[in-house]
């Protein structure tokens, strides 16, 4: 906060309100953070359990945008930070109109800190890392001609939460077929057919913490030109894996992976970043893409999931999570990455 010259900082993301305090209510509340005091700042519906989860702040009740509660101590600062990508503009408007203090927008502060992960958050991301291990393995078992993508979706986000995932950290992806090409389509009325590729992309938190993972399997026998996709994107996965660790940039992550499919002549199919950050969020810091300068660091965690999408034709996509080491990579998600060929019997 004295490097970017703010003597308060309003924090309003629910997922950096978590990690600052332990205040899990955050969609309902804020934090204000001084030199030497600190506050959560929600409603009464809240007051047990701010006691319970952030015992090292203060409350402060009001009703949003709390400007009542901003006001009786706005005497206490003069430059108050803000998250300026996640305040709405009604929000800012109305801390400009009733408050005595300058706003100072900040991007990226807390999410600076989050980037690199303490051991339990480490272990909140394993285990919800293993549950997505474990759920592939059954979802294998399910697959057959005539089901539909939906319906796989269904049964996956159902058995994330079974195996212990308090929820799926984003929207189940299961696509078959042509509808495969879309990178992040979604899973609909269309039977898997037999031949079909079909892509999973699923993740569940555990802890209030993400996993990422994805996997292309083969309903029946695949045609050989996606059968020599899949080699092609699992040896760039294979690269992308092989170049994570500290000390190396994102971009260089990304630039490796990308220059193996060019060579393939699949370049132009790559239409997406080699992978991202994730922990509380799905999509964190940093980014493996050609526009990310920063260098990887010890215990980072980031996705590596290159994916090629020929439209008409289908896609393949493999990603793995990975925890970042000063030699290479701890890969978290376990589940076999050799092309798998679904058998399946009509009963
Ligand atoms: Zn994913
Ligand atoms: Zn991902």
């Amino acid at each position: 906060m004295k490097n970017k010259g703010i003597d308060a900082f309003l924090v309003n993301k629910p997922e950096n309100i978590y990690y600052l305090s332990g205040f899990t209510g955050g969609v309902d509340g804020k934090l204000l953070i001084l030199d030497d005091e600190q506050y959560v700042i929600t409603d009464t519906r809240y007051e047990e359990q701010v006691k319970n989860e952030a015992p090292d702040f203060a409350l402060l009740l009001g009703r949003f945008p709390y400007i009542d509660s901003l006001n009786a101590i706005e005497h206490k600062f003069e430059k108050l930070g803000i998250e300026g990508k996640v305040i709405s503009y009604y929000e800012y408007e109305m801390l400009k109109k009733n408050l005595d203090v300058s706003l100072v927008p900040l991007e990226g502060l807390v999410e600076e800190i989050r980037m690199i992960k303490e051991e339990e958050e480490l272990d909140f991301i394993r285990k919800a890392a293993g549950i997505g291990d474990s759920v592939f393995e059954e979802i294998c078992l399910f697959i057959k001609p005539g089901i539909y993508e939906k319906q796989i979706a269904d049964k996956i986000i159902f058995l994330l939460r079974e195996k212990g995932c308090e929820k799926e950290a984003f929207e189940v992806i299961a696509l078959s077929g042509r509808n495969a090409s879309l990178p992040h389509g979604r899973p609909g009325a269309k039977p898997i057919e037999d031949g079909d590729m079909l892509t999973l992309d699923y993740g569940g938190f555990f802890g209030r913490y993400a996993s990422d993972m994805t996997r292309t399997v083969s309903v029946g026998k695949p045609s050989d030109y996606l059968k020599d996709v899949y080699f092609e994107v699992l040896r760039a996965q294979k690269i992308g894996l092989s170049m994570v660790k500290a000390g190396v940039s994102c971009r260089e992550v990304d630039k490796a992976v990308r220059d193996y499919l060019e060579g393939c002549g699949l370049g132009e199919y790559f239409v997406h970043s080699t992978g991202h950050g994730l922990g509380l969020e799905i999509h964190e810091n940093p980014a493996l893409s050609p526009h990310c300068d920063i260098i990887l660091q010890e215990n980072m965690v980031v996705t590596v999931e290159p994916g090629v999408y020929v439209p008409g034709t289908g896609g393949v996509r493999i990603e793995d999570t990975v925890i970042v080491k000063q030699d290479g990579c701890e890969i978290i998600t376990r589940a076999d990455k050799e092309l798998r060929i679904i058998k399946w019997r009509d009963i």
